[in-house]
């Protein structure tokens, strides 16, 4: 698929092959290959001390990690959550058996708008999931207000918002749980594998257990666990990666910013959390209406230029997901919304390619 398109949406991040190599010759020696390996252990504490964050727990990827943070904070029944993000949001709540409760999204910051949440919602739900959408911050003080308010736990699904800072804080902090996903397409990637930064020590001390069998020190399962560990091999890729994490967070904030400043005025951009900055996960623009994005999306692959139409469908209109609420501003910014090409390797003159051919299809 990628070797299609000069300009892929999306090019995995590879670190220098001598490092990862030289982890990996540690691993043989060790012949420890998962299962809490020192590799993981080093990687969790690292990630900690980079995120400024504590209780992180890493997992083998960010789907199970909200699996995991829903079991170990007991959320049960309805979940208020958002219609507007990636398939696994809702189904990760869907796999353990809650009810996803889609409400509407604020058309500038694209993320869960609690301005018109319904009263009886709140009080016939367990939780709200909130998702960080391309690493905006939500508006976590309404959140925790409203949630505190109401009795409700509060997860963040942060998959996109790895390096993203509200008051100079990661916006991990917030939440009673707050997941990763660390899939190669991530920002920061371990080529699987994801993350869970609790609020409190005890949930990650029962998450330890969850995400092996259940067991307890004695190897007895006191709990219905599940295998969620990560092994020493992706381990190995992160610790490999996060070396070079702030060139790799320097290249996509310079990017974006000059996609920011040649598409200005041209199409319509996400307008970002006063108190933070855009830490350059993601590239989403929005049309004035789906005949215009399909027509500039197909020009633009002529042109060898690949693009995402990430989000879309509108996940309220999913019928496997329930199908529930009516959110016409999230369904309209899903069918107008477009990724374009990000990754490291991309060079200013190929972001001026792009937005010039963007420009002429228009
Ligand atoms: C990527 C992603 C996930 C899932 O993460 P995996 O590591 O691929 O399981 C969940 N939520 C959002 C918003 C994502 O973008």
């Amino acid at each position: 698929m990628i070797a299609l398109f000069k300009y892929p949406i999306v090019k995995p991040y590879l670190p220098d092959i001598t490092k990862y190599q030289s982890y990996i010759e540690d691993i043989y020696k060790r012949c420890w290959l998962t299962n809490n390996g020192p590799l993981v252990q080093l990687l969790q504490q690292r990630l900690a001390e980079y995120l400024r964050v504590d209780n992180l727990l890493l997992v083998c990827n960010g789907t199970v990690a909200l699996q995991v943070a829903y079991k170990a904070l007991e959320i049960e029944g309805n979940v208020i959550t958002t219609p507007f993000s990636f398939a696994a949001s809702a189904s990760s709540l869907c796999w353990q058996g809650l009810t996803p409760k889609f409400i509407d999204i604020d058309a500038t910051s694209l993320n869960i708008s609690m301005s018109n949440v319904d009263q009886k919602l709140l009080r016939q739900s367990s939780a709200i999931l909130g998702v960080h959408v391309f690493g905006n911050p939500c508006n976590v003080d309404e959140i925790d207000n409203i949630a505190n308010q109401n009795g409700l736990k509060v997860v963040y699904d942060a998959a996109h918002a790895f390096g993203s800072n509200v008051s100079g804080q990661s916006v991990l902090r917030y939440g009673d749980a707050s997941t990763l996903s660390l899939h190669a397409t991530k920002l920061f990637h371990c080529i699987e594998g994801g993350a869970i930064i609790f609020k409190r020590k005890n949930d990650l001390e029962r998450a330890k257990h969850l995400i092996n069998f259940g067991f307890d020190e004695k190897q007895r399962p006191q709990s219905v666990g599940i295998n969620a560990k990560m092994s020493e091999v992706h381990a190995a890729m992160g610790l490999a990666v996060l070396d070079d994490i702030e060139s790799i967070l320097d290249k996509r904030k310079e990017l974006t910013n000059l996609y920011h400043s040649l598409l200005e005025g041209v199409v319509e951009l996400q307008v970002w959390h006063s108190k933070g900055k855009n830490n350059g996960a993601y590239m989403p623009i929005l049309f004035s209406d789906e005949a215009q994005l399909i027509t500039v999306r197909d020009i633009l692959a002529n042109k060898g230029i690949q693009t995402r139409r990430y989000f879309y469908p509108c996940l309220s209109q999913v019928e496997a997901y329930g199908e529930n609420g009516e959110t016409p501003v999230a369904s309209c910014i899903s069918s107008r919304v477009l990724c374009l090409p990000l990754y490291t390797d991309l060079l200013p003159a190929d972001v001026r390619y792009i937005c010039d051919s963007l420009i002429k299809a228009l």
